[in-house]
């Protein structure tokens, strides 16, 4: 028995992709190891944070980084330090935002479940755009001039979900945002891989984005990395660092804090409930190096693999059809798709249930099912699983 089960917990097979529902992947042993190691010895957490500055900078081409308990967490950081700036008077008063910048512009058709990431620093949407589905004249979505009428003197940041469907193109919004000095905050938690979207929105001069640590980068799955502008970025560590000392004491890491550009210690931040522990910032940055090692071609092929053994296990099932997607390039993530005909007994999202409820328990991607169709991801896969999963689905729809 594993050490779920003695605790009387299922374990499960993940093959419907990274998610927080699901407790995210499983890491790498060296992402392991370097967890248990790190639990061995205490440090200054402001000083570990610089080190992950560095790391993440140097990988990212962002100026400085950071890491928290989430993408999610990172982004309430990333309003924070947009709205406050360097005060620590207004980083004492956070969600209370009265007389402060406190409006953040988003385009409506980015809003999400995760935005109430950014309303927690006590900010206001403020949604442009109307993606018309109903006129039937084209889906306009939203155009950079909505995004620069938004702004006014109470626009603390600019928000955009990033996704290859996103518009306006970052480039626009981040033109229109630093034309009126308004930084942009970019959600890119899932934007991974390809490998180069670490880069990616930093380049187009994005001054805050967020990637989840727990998704494509296998890393905790409680971390997430900010990464951006050096000043921004130390008002979210002033935010998320337990500063409990006095301002005497306090000596804090160079290239983390500038500390003559503060007035006052802010101590426990509106960020202190994303708390990350030594254990997970070592963990993100061994799986973010590692990540960065095995590059997209082998990752790609990696998980390519999985996904031809599971589309050869699925074949000539009667009344079903399968398919592999996402192999002409390696930007994206291979998956395979099985397709039920209307005659099938079975309607996809019984499949799905049917498949969660077996022995061993199998996740699957609902996404698709209104259309019939049951989708497999490899990302959360281990050695052996894609074999599993297609023998239960045969023995399922078989049966
Ligand atoms: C997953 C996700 C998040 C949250 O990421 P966590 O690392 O789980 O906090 C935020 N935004 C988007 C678009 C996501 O897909």
């Amino acid at each position: 028995m594993n050490i779920y089960e003695r605790r009387g917990v299922r374990t499960l097979i993940n093959a419907k992709g990274p998610a927080t529902r699901l407790s995210g992947g499983i890491m790498r042993p060296e992402v392991t190891a370097a967890m248990a190691e790190a639990a061995k010895h205490c440090v200054d957490m402001a000083e570990l944070q610089a080190h992950a500055s560095q790391v993440i900078a140097g990988v990212t081409g962002a100026e400085a980084g950071y890491v928290a308990s989430g993408a999610a967490a990172c982004l309430t950081l990333a309003t924070a330090a947009c709205v406050t700036g360097l005060e620590p008077g207004r980083m004492a008063r956070l969600p209370d935002t009265t007389g402060m910048k406190n409006e953040v512009v988003v385009v409506r058709s980015q809003r999400n479940f995760y935005d109430h990431a950014v309303r927690a620093a006590g900010i206001r949407l403020v949604e442009v755009g109307l993606p018309d589905r109903y006129a039937g004249a084209g889906v306009r979505d939203a155009e950079g001039w909505e995004i620069a009428d938004a702004i006014t003197d109470r626009t603390a940041a600019v928000f955009y979900v990033a996704d290859a469907a996103a518009r306006p193109p970052l480039a626009e919004v981040v033109k229109v945002a630093h034309a009126a000095g308004v930084p942009v905050i970019v959600d890119a938690a899932a934007q991974l891989p390809p490998q180069a979207n670490l880069r990616r929105f930093i380049e187009i001069a994005a001054d805050l984005v967020a990637f989840s640590g727990g998704k494509a980068l296998n890393g905790p799955q409680g971390t997430g990395i900010l990464a951006g502008r050096r000043d921004l970025v130390m008002a979210a560590a002033l935010q998320h660092l337990d500063l409990d000392i006095a301002w005497e004491q306090w000596s804090p890491p160079a290239a983390l804090i500038d500390k003559d550009r503060l007035k006052g210690v802010p101590q426990h931040g509106i960020g202190r409930p994303c708390k990350v522990g030594k254990e997970q910032i070592i963990g993100l940055l061994t799986a973010l190096e590692l990540f960065v090692a095995e590059g997209d071609a082998a990752r790609h092929q990696r998980w390519r693999a999985m996904m031809e053994t599971l589309a050869n296990g699925l074949q000539g099932i009667p009344g079903t059809k399968v398919a592999l997607h996402g192999i002409g390039s390696t930007d994206e993530v291979p998956t395979v798709t099985l397709t039920l005909e209307r005659s099938n007994r079975l309607p996809a999202i019984d499949v799905v249930i049917a498949l969660q409820s077996g022995s061993p328990a199998i996740q699957v991607d609902p996404l698709l099912c209104d259309q019939g169709i049951v989708a497999f991801n490899p990302v959360c896969l281990q050695p052996g699983e894609a074999e599993t999963v297609g023998a239960a689905v045969r023995q399922l729809l078989l049966a």
